[in-house]
């Protein structure tokens, strides 16, 4: 890992995510280790290494909480994304507790806040999480298939994991939503749908792989391109899951699905946050 020191923490949001209704961004890192091959955050600008590298280096934003307490002021209020080009929950957040200490900063000031992970220790900060009063909590689970997973995003955490961090925070009383995007192959579309169904997360998003030909925007990164290739998965595929998931729930499909939780309070708590800290 490498250390950065920043300049700000909070960023003015930009593109699809501003469109979405979010004012700010917040990467508490710079790049990200959970390395997902389709990742469109290795297509940005700033990351000026090889795209094959991608996944395998890490910057940390070392004065990210002594910028978040100065600058949370500017938040209130106001709506925010967590994180739009980085994971706020990537294995090194466990020690160096940045995510952590830029929601203590946030919390006076509660913005509109969206965490966007597909890191199981966001269960961590459910404590914080639920004092704001208005949250969601994305979780990414693109496809149902462990092995199609391993594939895909072989350093990101399993499904299991995830979906298990979806019922703690559900039980915290915290928002969730699933977002399957991009959704990769699926072995059992029916059961995939039957299980996002059934646990029916207060925002559902679904997405097809994006080719904008190696310029950013959501584009496919080359290596899920190739398993793409080798795989028995098309537009089609895709197509026939969204339509049995619109049949039955409400679902957005690409960036209309990313937008701020309501301005009013969320559901109420279940059980307290301490009694899932145990679990991870
Ligand atoms: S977790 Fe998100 S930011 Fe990190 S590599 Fe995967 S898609 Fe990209």
């Amino acid at each position: 890992m490498e250390t950065l020191v920043a300049r700000s923490i909070f960023s003015t949001a930009t593109g699809y995510i501003r469109r979405g209704g979010f004012a700010w961004t917040c990467n508490p890192y710079v790049g990200c280790t959970f390395g997902c091959s389709y990742c469109y955050a290795m297509f940005l600008p700033q990351n000026r290494r090889p795209k094959q590298e991608w996944g395998r280096w890490l910057q940390a934003k070392t004065n990210a909480v002594e910028l978040a307490r100065r600058e949370a002021p500017r938040l209130a209020g106001q709506t925010l994304y967590l994180s739009s080009v980085t994971d706020p929950y990537l294995p090194l957040e466990r020690r160096l507790k940045l995510t952590r200490g830029i929601l203590e900063a946030l919390l006076p000031y509660q913005p509109r806040l969206l965490v966007q992970t597909r890191g199981p220790l966001v269960v961590r900060d459910a404590d914080l999480l639920q004092r704001f009063h208005s949250v969601r909590v994305n979780v990414s689970i693109p496809t149902g298939s462990e092995k199609v997973r391993q594939l895909f995003e072989p350093k990101a955490p399993p499904l299991e994991r995830r979906w298990e961090a979806l019922a703690c925070l559900r039980q915290a009383g915290i928002a969730v939503g699933i977002c399957v995007t991009p959704m990769l192959p699926l072995e059992e579309p029916e059961g995939f749908v039957e299980r996002l169904c059934a646990f029916d997360p207060d925002v559902l998003v679904v997405q097809d792989f994006h080719d904008a030909r190696g310029c950013f925007g959501a584009d496919t990164g080359p290596q899920a391109r190739r398993l793409l290739a080798e795989l028995p998965w098309t537009a089609h595929d895709y197509r026939r899951v969204h339509d049995m998931l619109a049949q039955r729930r409400v679902v957005y499909e690409g960036e209309v699905g990313f937008f701020p939780p309501p301005a009013a309070p969320t559901r109420s708590a279940h059980r307290p946050a301490d009694a899932m800290s145990s679990r991870l």
